[in-house]
């Protein structure tokens, strides 16, 4: 099975190498078949191609069974007509990887507030206000005078219903209680349908319980005490703001695994961005991708039951759990001692 792997922008490569050497570590030991095929996009791609994700790449991502994204730094691409794609959003879109899947778990420990975090958010990812997937031609964003700007939101059932769907099936394997969070008091229509879908689906799911919180009481629950929560079903903005929350909560944001994932195809993606500060130094945290690379694996399995898989996103998992107990074996972001590299090299040797 070729896993189609984009470095990315800024600390993207460094990252992207660290669990690489994860991967082929467990792809020995549980005997899984991977091959790795590598692809330039980002601002290097800009540079020698003229576009962020040239057409190639693309056609190798539809083709590809898993793909692991490093971060790309979108806020330095010029515009789509000038050659900046931001892939994360393409493959979202044409991909149709439609549910961001993000666990907030405490890996040292309690989190920052003192209270333990094990949640998983779930956040629909092609619509919402997105201006620049959330339409089929044009941005959903405009302005009518130099003084007025407009941005447009999209809430679909149907998005809506696949992205519960997914939120009640986890639930279903962990603590069995999903928690909606909308801003339905002002936005009257369209979260009142995005509701609409979260209780409709809940109905087949008789053994799972739904809760439902507005979004501004639930920044503040999530602080107040995050072991309340074990699902969080939402939509693409909020569920952005809230997934760096219970990430940074759980000990930091380097420590968050997230796929996006759909019915045929899934993405391992690091939660951060390319941190063009701290590019080429080795310091940055590569856990966030090695956990969502394990998360990859959890998907394959599922997809091509294939039990080998499970097997090596657990020790993955273990290994990462295991590193972080000593502040030796941690990364300087979190008070230790290891670069990218070594803490890479690291966790392989405890796959
Ligand atoms: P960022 O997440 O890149 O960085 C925020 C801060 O966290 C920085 O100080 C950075 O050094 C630190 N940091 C981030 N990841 C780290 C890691 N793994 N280890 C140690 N420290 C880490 O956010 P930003 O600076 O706002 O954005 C930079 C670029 O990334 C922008 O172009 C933004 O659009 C893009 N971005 C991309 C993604 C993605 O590709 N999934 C997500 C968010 C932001």
């Amino acid at each position: 099975m070729k896993i189609l792997v984009l470095p990315g922008d800024g600390i993207g490569p460094e990252i992207t190498d660290a669990t690489l050497n994860v991967l082929d570590r467990a792809n020995t030991k549980f005997k899984l078949g991977l091959e790795w095929q590598m692809a330039e996009i980002g601002l290097a791609a800009l540079k020698k191609r003229g576009s962020t994700l040239p057409d190639d790449v693309m056609n190798g991502a539809r083709e590809a069974p898993g793909i692991i994204l490093g971060p790309v730094d979108h806020l330095q691409y010029p515009a789509r007509e000038q050659g900046g794609i931001n892939p994360s959003g393409e493959f979202r879109v044409k991909l149709d990887l439609f549910a961001n899947i993000r666990p907030a778990k405490s890996r040292m420990g309690v989190g920052l507030t003192g209270k333990p975090v094990d949640l998983v958010i779930f956040r629909e990812c092609t619509e919402g206000f997105y201006a620049d997937r959330n339409m089929f031609m044009g941005r959903g964003e405009f302005m009518p005078t130099e003084d007025v700007a407009i941005a447009v939101r999209k809430v679909t059932a149907r998005q809506c219903n696949r992205i519960a769907r997914v939120a009640f099936d986890w639930a279903r394997k962990r603590r069995k209680r999903v928690t909606a969070v909308h801003k339905a008091n002002v936005l009257h229509i369209s979260d009142g349908l995005f509701l609409r879908e979260v209780r409709s689906v809940a109905k087949d799911y008789p053994d799972v319980e739904l809760d439902e919180k507005i979004v501004d009481a639930m920044a503040a629950l999530l602080v107040r005490d995050p072991s309340k929560f074990d699902c969080i079903v939402t939509g693409n903005m909020f569920g952005d703001i809230l997934s760096d929350e219970a990430s940074e909560i759980s000990g930091s944001l380097g420590l968050a695994g997230s796929v996006m994932a759909g019915d045929d195809a899934c993405c391992a993606q690091a939660q951060h961005g390319s941190a063009p500060d701290i590019q080429g130094q080795d310091k940055a945290n590569p856990t966030s991708l090695i956990l969502s690379a394990g998360m990859l694996l959890e998907w394959l399995a599922e997809r091509h039951k294939r039990q080998e898989f499970r097997e090596a996103a657990q020790a993955i998992d273990s290994a990462i759990d295991a590193a972080l107990q000593s502040p030796e074996t941690r990364t300087r972001d979190l008070g230790g001692k290891l670069g990218t590299r070594a803490f890479g090299k690291h966790i392989a040797e405890r796959v």
